[in-house]
């Protein structure tokens, strides 16, 4: 269990749970702002007043980083400003288990009373002035694994959700008043009805494809039946064949056909392949519905749920044609996996691998000594490579959500599985399969272009075969791929920008001729047109 961080806007509750919480979870408990006045010796109003608030954010912020240096764990109580902070508000984000909790304005006023011991509440109307702190720091407030009302609750039962909250997996993808979080659990269906219904939802289009529904479909049952609105379901065929503008009309035409409102909500219910065709069918549904992903595959879990890419595949590529749409909420149940085949299980763990290779040296050093148990779904072991990949992709897409910088690193692998793929009619490789000959192509180049440590390909090559998957392609393959290439959509004139790892953990975006690449992974262009 890591900490306990209890944030929002003073008067809502946080000095009062706290406690409680800490109780429930046997951990100590801190109060920053009562910390600071007896370190201070002087009152949070006076420090404010005398010193300046940019004082006390630097007070609050040393003392913040301090708590989180010595590696015990604590609930924590923070001042309501503390988190404006956009740096320490990730790092807490990163570290400890964040709650908001609300209140409604009059009835902060009414908790707060004397406004001058409450400086940021200072004025002749106070209602006013917490309104309009409320509004400003409302994106602030968003950024957290969990937002709890406190009025009409009881101090204890604010406490026992923050405390059962506290022993679940939540990841946070903090992007304002976007934010949502993604739950990992372990056969729990009843997480996918507290998400639905935290949505309040007028009706629910359930998008799916025939495979999931015979292997999955009692669980989807279980979490959408409690919800009592009216259910539109969508079968799709299985398959990345079905990633088709036919099929995000078929779904158009359920939906419309059963009225759905700007209250409904859309849930993709299976791999990438649903999750891609639901999220962007509910982006453009009447200009935009909101969408739950609920993924069966691993690559789904750990890849394609989180970040809000959507779209299709046209014959001319992949993904063509598509939309940034964030998710409302992610619910990851790993007893999904118990039925995928071995083949499309071990096709997720190329992302892992990537995610891995791209970010995280820990996660990838972790993979090279459980690649084995991977790949028999010991349960332990996904759940924590599930867990951790997530966490970095959330990460990612919080610092760059467009893929105008960072998360184009993500891309690794995918400019040459992405053209081998297309070149194989989506039948011959699944997609993570694709990935991972692209990762072992594209880590070859980095190493002939003097980028990668000399051993890495052999090194990437070896954890991706312990893992189950391919990686040995032929030159005639990639050369048969290689038009493909030129329709990237990372292509811009005759260079692609394409992700070079030095080492595990380390990549960076490099713009590369086409003509470079080519030469490097032994592509003989000739009588290519
Ligand atoms: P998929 O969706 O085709 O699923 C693979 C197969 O597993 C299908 O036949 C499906 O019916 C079946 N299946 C799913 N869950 C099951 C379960 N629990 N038990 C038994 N069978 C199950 O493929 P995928 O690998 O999940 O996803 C690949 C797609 O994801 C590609 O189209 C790729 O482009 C996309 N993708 C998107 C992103 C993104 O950011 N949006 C990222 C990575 C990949």
């Amino acid at each position: 269990m890591a900490s306990v961080v209890l944030s929002g806007f003073s008067g809502t509750g946080k000095t009062t749970v706290g406690p409680l919480v800490a109780s429930r979870l046997g951990l100590p408990f801190l109060d920053t702002d009562t910390e600071i006045e007896r370190r201070c010796q002087i009152s949070i109003a006076e420090l404010w007043r005398s010193r300046g608030e940019s004082s006390l954010r630097r007070v609050e912020e040393a003392l913040v980083r301090e708590l989180f240096a010595d590696g015990i764990d604590r609930v924590v109580a923070f001042g309501g400003g503390t988190l404006t902070n956009r740096a320490l508000r990730h790092m807490v984000l990163d570290r400890a288990m964040l709650v908001t909790l609300t209140a409604r304005p009059d009835v902060i006023v009414a908790r707060v009373g004397d406004a001058q011991e409450r400086p940021a509440l200072t004025g002749p109307d106070p209602l006013a002035r917490v309104v309009s702190l409320l509004e400003q720091r409302a994106s602030v407030y968003a950024e957290c694994h969990l937002s709890l009302a406190t009025d009409g609750q009881s101090p204890e039962d604010v406490a026992a959700r923050v405390t059962a909250a506290a022993r679940q997996v939540r990841v946070a993808v903090a992007l304002g008043r976007r934010t949502y979080s993604v739950r990992v659990v372990e056969d729990a269906p009843h997480a996918l009805t507290e998400a639905l219904s935290a949505l309040a939802p007028s009706s629910l289009v359930v998008v799916s494809d025939s495979h999931v529904r015979a292997t999955r479909g009692t669980a989807l049952g279980s979490a959408i039946r409690p919800l009592g609105v009216p259910l539109t379901h969508v079968w799709l065929e299985p398959g990345e064949e079905s990633k088709s503008l036919a099929s995000v009309q078929t779904i158009w035409r359920a939906a419309i056909d059963d009225h759905v409102d700007r209250q409904s909500v859309v849930l993709g219910f299976g791999g990438g392949v649903v999750g891609d065709l639901a999220g962007f069918a509910a982006s453009t549904l009447l200009r935009g519905l909101r969408v739950v992903q609920a993924p069966t595959t691993l690559l789904a879990m750990v890849d394609a749920s989180v970040g809000g890419k959507t779209g299709f595949n046209l014959a001319a590529g992949k993904n063509l044609i598509g939309s940034f749409h964030q998710p409302a909420a992610v619910v990851a149940d790993v007893a999904h996996l118990a039925t995928l085949p071995l083949r499309d299980l071990v096709a997720g763990l190329a992302e892992v691998a990537k995610v891995a290779l791209v970010c995280d040296e820990s996660l990838w050093l972790e993979l090279e000594a459980s690649a084995e148990r991977l790949r028999d779904r010991d349960p332990p072991a996904l759940t924590a490579a599930i867990r951790r990949a997530i966490a970095i992709k959330a990460r990612v897409v919080r610092d760059d959500e467009r893929e105008g910088g960072i998360r184009q690193l993500l891309n690794l692998g995918h400019t040459m599985g992405h053209a081998l793929e297309a070149a194989g009619g989506y039948s011959r490789y699944r997609h993570g399969e694709a990935v991972a000959l692209g990762l072992v192509a594209e880590v070859r180049a980095a190493e002939r272009l003097d980028v990668a440590t000399p051993g890495l390909a052999v090194r990437v090559q070896t954890l991706l075969a312990r893992l189950g998957l391919p990686t040995d392609v032929s030159g005639d393959d990639l050369a048969a791929a290689w038009p493909l290439v030129a329709q990237d959509k990372k292509r811009v004139g005759a260079d692609v920008a394409l992700p070079l790892v030095r080492y595990p953990g380390d990549a960076r975006l490099v713009s590369v001729p086409l003509q470079t690449l080519a030469r490097v992974l032994g592509i003989d262009q000739t009588g290519i047109g």
